[in-house]
C-alpha cells in the first residue's frame, strides 16, 4: 500500500505545474468558492466558467446574494439545472447575512449547518479557503483513491464509503505535516493536496483511458501495478431510468403567449413553463388533453417539436403542440399571457427554454419569408 507520505510532495508539486487555471482558482474567498462548488456539482468545468462569472459580477459578495430577490436568482441560474441548488444558496446567504453578520463562516461545523452543504462541500470550503485539513470525497477522488489504493468494493456500500473517507482524511492530514522547507508551505499544503487529488481525477485519472503515464504518483499505484485500473472503480449499474412522457401547448394570441410558473412546492419551484401535462405515452386525443390542461381548447392544435431530456433518473419525452385562438383570455391565477421578448426576463424550466428559443427561430423564419 502507499504510504500517505509518498504520495503528497508528487501530488503537490504536479498540481502546482499543471493545475488548469480557473476562474474560483485566483480567489481564496470563501463565498467565491462556496459557489463554484455548488455549481460544479452534475454540471461540467466549461459550462460553469461563464455561469460563475455572471453570479460573482451580479452578487459579489453573500450580502449581495442575501438581497436579491428569489426571482433575480433563479434567472441567473437559468440553465444550469438542479434549481434547488440555486434556492438552497440564496437560503444560506440570508442565514449567513442574518447569524453571521454577512460574513462567511470558517467552522466546519457551522457551514455544514447551512442549506444544500453536505460533508464534500463542507469540506472543500474549509481546505481550499482556509486551508484546514478537513477531507474531500467526489467522484474524481473516489476513482483516484479507488485505483491508488486498489480498492475493490464498491465505493456506494457505506462501509467502503466510510473507509474512503477515512483514507482521504488521513491523506490531507499528512499534508498539514509537510514540512518541506520549500515552496509548498508557501502554498497552502491542505488547499493545494486536495485540489491535486480532484484535478488528478478530473484530467489524468479519468474513468475511461486514464493518462497513467503522466501520472504523479503511477509508481505507487497499486491498480496499475495490478493492471486493474479498468476495473476500478467497481460502481454496480444505478438503477433503471424510467421513461415520463408529457405534451406541452404553446397557445399564442394577439402576439403573447400562455404561460405559467411553477408552485413553490414542487421540482422546479417557481420556474415558468408552457402549460403541461403528463400521459401514459399512447397516442392521446390532443384536444382533449388541452381542454383538461388549460381549460378550453383551442380549436386546431399543430406538432410543433419534440424535446428529449433527462431529470434524475428520469427519461422526459415531451410533445409540444403550438395553437391559436383570436383573443387573450382573461389572465388567471395560474396563467399569464407574456410576449416572446419579456419571457427573456423569466427563469424557464430548461425544456421550456428551449421552446422559447423555438418559437424565436420560427418567428424569425416567418418574417424572413
Ligand atoms: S497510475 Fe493511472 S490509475 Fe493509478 S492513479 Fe495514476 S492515473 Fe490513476
Amino acid at each position: 500500500m502507499p504510504k500517505p507520505e509518498a504520495l503528497i510532495r508528487p501530488l503537490l508539486d504536479w498540481f502546482i505545474k499543471n493545475a488548469r487555471d480557473l476562474p474560483w482558482r485566483r480567489t481564496i474567498d470563501p463565498y467565491s468558492i462556496w459557489i463554484s462548488e455548488i455549481m460544479l456539482q452534475q454540471t461540467q468545468v466549461k459550462t460553469v466558467i461563464p455561469y460563475w462569472n455572471r453570479w460573482i459580477q451580479r452578487f459579489p459578495t453573500v450580502e449581495a446574494l442575501a438581497q436579491a430577490n428569489t426571482d433575480r436568482v433563479l434567472k441567473l441560474w437559468e440553465g444550469l439545472g438542479y434549481y434547488t441548488r440555486a434556492r438552497n444558496l440564496h437560503r444560506a446567504a440570508r442565514i449567513v447575512a442574518t447569524e453571521h453578520g454577512g460574513v462567511f463562516p470558517s467552522d466546519f461545523s457551522k457551514i455544514i449547518a447551512l442549506p444544500g452543504i453536505g460533508r464534500y462541500t463542507a469540506g472543500a470550503i474549509c481546505s481550499i479557503a482556509f486551508n484546514q485539513p478537513t477531507p474531500v470525497l467526489d467522484g474524481n477522488v473516489i476513482r483516484v483513491l479507488t485505483r491508488l489504493f486498489a480498492i475493490a468494493e464498491n465505493p456506494r456500500n457505506a462501509q467502503t464509503n466510510r473507509r474512503l473517507w477515512d483514507l482521504a482524511e488521513t491523506l490531507v492530514k499528512s499534508a498539514v505535516r509537510f514540512t518541506d522547507k520549500d515552496i509548498i508551505r508557501l502554498v497552502r499544503s491542505c488547499s493545494t493536496f486536495n485540489q491535486a487529488l480532484m484535478e488528478l481525477g478530473a484530467t489524468v485519472c479519468t474513468p475511461r483511458q486514464p493518462a497513467c503515464l503522466l501520472c504523479p504518483v503511477r509508481k505507487h499505484c497499486q491498480a496499475h501495478q495490478m493492471n486493474r485500473v479498468g476495473d476500478l472503480p467497481n460502481l454496480s449499474s444505478r438503477a433503471a431510468s424510467t421513461t415520463r412522457h408529457f405534451v406541452a401547448f404553446v397557445i399564442a394570441a394577439q402576439g403573447h403567449f400562455l404561460v405559467r410558473q411553477r408552485a413553490p412546492d414542487v421540482v422546479n419551484a417557481n420556474l415558468w413553463e408552457f402549460p403541461n401535462v403528463e400521459t401514459n405515452g399512447n397516442a392521446v386525443e390532443i384536444e382533449g388533453q388541452a381542454q383538461a390542461c388549460l381549460g378550453f381548447s383551442p380549436g386546431f392544435l399543430d406538432a410543433f417539436c419534440s424535446l428529449k431530456h433527462t431529470i434524475t433518473r428520469y427519461r422526459i419525452n415531451l410533445e409540444v403542440f403550438f395553437g391559436e385562438i383570436p383573443e387573450t383570455l382573461p389572465q388567471s391565477k395560474e396563467f399569464r399571457w407574456c410576449k416572446l421578448k419579456a419571457m427573456d426576463q423569466l427563469a424557464f424550466a430548461s425544456a421550456h427554454r428551449k421552446i422559447v428559443e423555438a418559437l424565436k427561430t420560427k418567428l424569425i423564419a416567418k418574417v424572413l419569408k
